[in-house]
């Protein structure tokens, strides 16, 4: 109550934005900002780098970073350049014709992933979705199979949880579709190949869909093996296997995919790799790209029939050049080897006041991402850090660290290194951190 009351004083000018937009639907972008602890969310003002300045001037250490959107920080110089140029000297933002952008973006996806065929949408949500309808069409089965308490955008498909007789049931609470999602879905417990295996044996599932870590309910990582074995799975059962690697980016330069040696039929991707610009994008194998080609009746040529799928603004040329200079000039090699480096730091804090204080909480690192969960040892389901969450210690964390300075998104208890991240943000971070534990086990 006490951090409650003085984040309320502290922020008057985002308070009177907020009761001026109402809620739910009343002008903020998102339903979840709803969710912020404090009762109203900050309203920024400016930022870059690191650091984000709301309306009434304080400015915050950002280790939310836009849930990951801003993993190359806010507004890189690079892609600020790139864009400028694009919109004004160059022109054209939405004209339906290819650039030269995308065309280096393609190949430089095919060397950090590994997948030869690439499209462009507007987010990764976008991504995932036609993905989807790709992969349907490719099989011909209607089914996603998806692990319990897994997050991929706005996807219905994905918002599932277990039912009784094998059937997918809506996950309870505001993500609830309003679908039948036992013909659209199936449901398995992550780490777990056997749930996978029953769920496929129905013949019904046209990919299985997943991070390779879940990270939308903390950081719950595979145990050695699981992927192997999803990859095994799906080729069995004739499913697609889909990794969505728009949070696990931060595993390395080239996503978990490549630090792992996965080998998916289709990649998706969005958020960071356009600095902050909108975008996204899905990669396909050779094999599944055959799958979804029709040849023409006028001769050889081979037309790829991707059954509808678009959009107009989809790879504009504001996006592609956002995504050249994104991910030639911020997040490079040299970038992911400090921000590892530094949420290895942040995990050893963490971890020493966990152990001080002797707090059962765990704590999950990937790259250049970690976050703590309230339970130890740390979850290996969804179900089981799904069980480990606490909206009221929540709530008193995300509130404590916003009042002493430091930005985190409510609903991850996360912390995200971006290339302009600092040894001392981390060092504050973590002092700040063993205050306000502190304060509630002492
Ligand atoms: N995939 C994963 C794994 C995500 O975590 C998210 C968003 O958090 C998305 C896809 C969707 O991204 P967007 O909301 O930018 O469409």
């Amino acid at each position: 109550q006490r951090e409650q009351a003085a984040y309320t004083e502290q922020h008057p000018g985002s308070r009177a934005l907020f009761e001026e937009a109402t809620n739910l639907f009343g002008r903020v972008p998102m339903t979840w900002m709803n969710m912020w602890s404090g009762g109203f969310p900050l309203y920024l003002d400016r930022a870059t780098g690191n650091r984000v300045t709301d309306v009434d001037g304080h400015t915050y250490v950002d280790f939310a970073l836009g849930d990951t959107g801003a993993m190359a920080g806010h507004s890189p110089a690079p892609m600020v350049a790139a864009v400028q140029r694009r919109a004004g000297e160059l022109g054209g933002i939405t004209t339906m014709l290819p650039t030269a952008d995308a065309q280096w973006v393609g190949a430089e996806l095919e060397r950090r992933f590994g997948m030869p065929l690439w499209s462009f949408t507007l987010s990764a949500t976008d991504a995932n979705r036609w993905a989807i309808r790709l992969a349907r069409l490719a099989t011909g089965k209607p089914k996603v199979l998806v692990f319990a308490y897994c997050y991929h955008g706005s996807v219905d498909e994905a918002f599932a949880l277990p039912g009784p007789e094998g059937k997918a049931q809506s996950r309870p609470g505001n993500v609830a579709p309003p679908v039948d999602l036992d013909l659209t879905t199936r449901v398995a417990t992550w780490n777990d190949l056997a749930s996978v295996e029953a769920a496929l044996a129905h013949g019904d599932v046209a990919a299985i869909l997943t991070e390779p870590a879940l990270t939308n309910i903390g950081i719950v990582l595979p145990d050695d093996g699981f992927l192997a074995g999803l990859r095994e799975l799906a080729t069995t059962h004739g499913a697609l296997l889909m990794i969505d690697e728009t949070h696990t980016l931060s595993a390395g330069w080239g996503g978990a995919t490549r630090e792992w040696g996965l080998e998916p039929d289709i990649f998706v991707i969005g958020k960071s790799i356009g600095g902050g610009i909108p975008c996204g994008a899905y990669g396909i194998s050779r094999d599944f790209a055959a799958a979804v080609t029709r040849h023409t009746d006028a001769g050889d040529a081979d037309i790829v029939d991707v059954g509808g799928v678009g959009g107009t603004l989809a790879g504009n040329a504001l996006s592609t050049a956002a995504m050249r200079a994104t991910l030639g000039e911020v997040l490079t090699e040299e970038a992911f080897a400090h921000m590892t480096e530094l949420a290895t730091a942040f995990t050893a804090g963490v971890q020493a006041t966990l152990d001080e204080l002797d707090v059962p909480w765990s704590i999950s690192q990937l790259g250049a991402r970690a976050e703590y969960r309230f339970t130890r040892p740390a979850p290996r389901t969804g179900e089981e850090s799904a069980a480990a969450a606490d909206d009221d210690l929540d709530a008193y964390l995300h509130l404590a660290m916003c009042n002493r300075g430091i930005l985190m998104t409510p609903f991850h208890n996360m912390a995200l290194m971006c290339p302009e991240t600092s040894r001392a943000d981390v060092d504050l971070h973590t002092q700040t951190f063993r205050e306000v534990v502190g304060a509630l086990f002492a």
